[in-house]
């Protein structure tokens, strides 16, 4: 623990982020450190090491050396651990949610409901034993059985960015854990403090030493990770440009990835939409997690003459959501973004659109809190398609109002949209929403919700460039990829059943 002094304030407590390693937290021997802010205040609330890939690498060591015990450990016994852990997380489910609120800035109601999601998770990999059952074909051939099963894969990494610090983390170790692997969990350098918990109340739930490791860094430390030779399989979640580099360093380096990266998610209004609904989920995707989700509502897409209301409405709504600091404010509707350099950036496009031809109807870059990094709801009307607005991740609470005359236009913007995470369509039509799930190039679909992100017993399917790899995340298709399979084919000699040194059971 040290202390950062912020002129005109008294001196705060400022943690240093520890590693853990084979059961035990250690403080790092790494000269670097990078501040963890509260971004509702702008004060830094800890250190976190930039661990060298020698360091990382001892991190990695630990995993391997626990492996052999803990693929071992029969997937019941793995599997009540986590039941145990599933506890320990309820009874501290507030404390997690506040870390989370307090270091990455989302309401105290967005951290509850993020955690709820990764509890979700822990309970699906709770009932990894009927999800790991084999199978059996007797006879294939005479006297010849044939059976596959399913082994873990060695060690695992994980690799998660700033936006959701407990759930996205949540989405990778249960699973793999359950599976019989070990981990080592590599957060975001911006939120280490709810990693760092969950590694607490891990350890409360009985993970043996080694069965689960954090290490924390940046570019160093993860490419020491994708080049490890006792690395066997990586999950990564994070912007496109890093999680192509992910994908493409680690399979290189021949290991399994899966990657999910950015997004750019479309919603379609039809004339016909339930236009109080419509907004209302408009509103929550856009502007929930202050837009710092990748399934966040980025562009709205109104078809036919229904846009210049749900502007008018949308525009209403919200520029009376309570913006501020939410780490002592249960009543704030959105809270501030993760840095000053990110909200400048967010920030920046509201411009980017006045110079591209689009109209600003509500400009966010105002009555701001004299601290912290915040912005309020903006909303950008007659974006055109091919511009910045139109095309590029914005990952912050600006959302663009794209005018389509049918639904046929709507869907030609999301088969040129790089990005393929989610896409939603508000309409009473079951017509116009059967073409729309069928045709829009997005991997994950809405009918009627704005955030249409799956829950733990379905794969998050993000296509185009949100996700790169075969098997997703989450669901079963998480099951796969972290195991391997394994098939047997089994023939016993009926000569051998005579001979003399085999079974009492032919004799009299
Ligand atoms: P990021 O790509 O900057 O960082 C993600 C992870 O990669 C972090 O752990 C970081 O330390 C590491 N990293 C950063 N730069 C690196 C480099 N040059 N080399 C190696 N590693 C590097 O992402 P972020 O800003 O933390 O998170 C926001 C992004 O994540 C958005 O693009 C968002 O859409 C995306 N995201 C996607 C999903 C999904 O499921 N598709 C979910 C959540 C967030």
């Amino acid at each position: 623990m040290t202390t950062a002094v912020i002129p005109g304030r008294p001196a705060a407590a400022v943690t240093d982020v520890q590693i853990l390693r084979n059961g035990n937290w250690e403080t790092s021997a790494s000269s670097r450190r990078s501040d963890v802010f509260n971004p509702s205040t702008g004060d830094v609330i800890a250190r976190v090491p930039m661990c060298s890939a020698a360091e990382t690498s001892k991190v990695v060591e630990a995993a391997a050396a626990a492996l052999p015990a803990w693929s071992e450990t029969p997937v019941v016994e793995r599997a009540r651990v986590l039941f145990r852990f599933r506890e320990i997380l309820t009874k501290n489910f507030e404390r997690l949610a506040a870390t989370v609120t307090r270091e990455h800035g989302k309401t105290i109601v967005e951290a509850r409901a993020s955690v709820h999601r990764g509890i979700e998770v822990v309970e699906f990999a709770c009932g990894t034993p009927s999800m790991l059952m084999g199978e059996i074909l007797p006879n294939l051939a005479h006297n010849v059985d044939a059976e596959t099963v399913r082994h873990p894969v060695g060690v695992c990494v994980g690799i998660t960015p700033f936006n959701f610090p407990a759930m996205v983390p949540m989405w990778m170790f249960p699973i793999a854990l359950a599976c019989g692997n070990t981990f080592v969990l590599k957060p975001s350098e911006k939120v280490p403090l709810s990693s760092n918990l969950i590694g607490e109340l891990l350890l409360e739930a009985g993970v043996p030493p080694g069965v689960f490791n954090i290490v924390h860094g940046d570019k160093e430390c993860v490419d020491a990770l994708l080049t490890h030779p006792l690395v066997r399989a990586i999950s990564f979640v994070g912007s496109t440009s890093i999680a192509k580099y992910v994908y493409e360093t680690g399979t290189k380096n021949g290991k399994r990835v899966q990657s999910a990266g950015g997004a750019k998610n479309h919603l379609i209004i039809m004339p016909d939409a339930d236009l109080d609904q419509a907004v209302a989920a408009l509103q929550a995707s856009a502007f929930g997690c202050a837009g710092e989700r990748c399934m966040a509502g980025s562009v709205a897409v109104s078809v036919g003459g229904i846009g210049d209301e749900m502007v008018r409405r949308l525009v209403e709504k919200a520029s009376k959501m309570k913006v501020g600091p939410t780490d002592g404010d249960p009543t704030i509707d959105m809270g501030p973004l993760i840095s000053a350099a990110h909200r400048d950036r967010v920030a920046g496009y509201i411009d980017a659109g006045k110079s591209d031809g689009a109209t600003v109807a509500l400009d966010g870059r105002r009555d701001l809190p004299a601290r912290g990094f915040f912005l309020r709801p903006s909303v950008v009307d007659h974006v055109k398609p091919g511009t910045r607005l139109a095309d590029e991740e914005i990952f912050g609470p600006v959302l663009s109002v794209v005018r389509a005359t049918s639904l046929e236009q709507a869907l030609e913007i999301g088969r040129k949209c790089p990005y393929g995470n989610g896409a939603s369509i508000f309409t009473q039509s079951g017509y116009a929403a059967r073409q729309f799930k069928q045709h829009f190039n997005a991997g994950m679909i809405g009918i009627n919700i704005g955030v249409p992100a799956p829950m733990a017993w379905f794969p998050f399917t993000g296509w185009n460039n949100s996700f790169f790899g075969d098997l997703h995340i989450q669901g079963r298709e998480s099951i796969q990829f972290y195991t391997q399979g394994k098939t047997i084919m089994t023939r016993w000699f009926e000569s051998a059943a005579d001979a003399a040194h085999d079974p009492v059971w032919r004799q009299k």
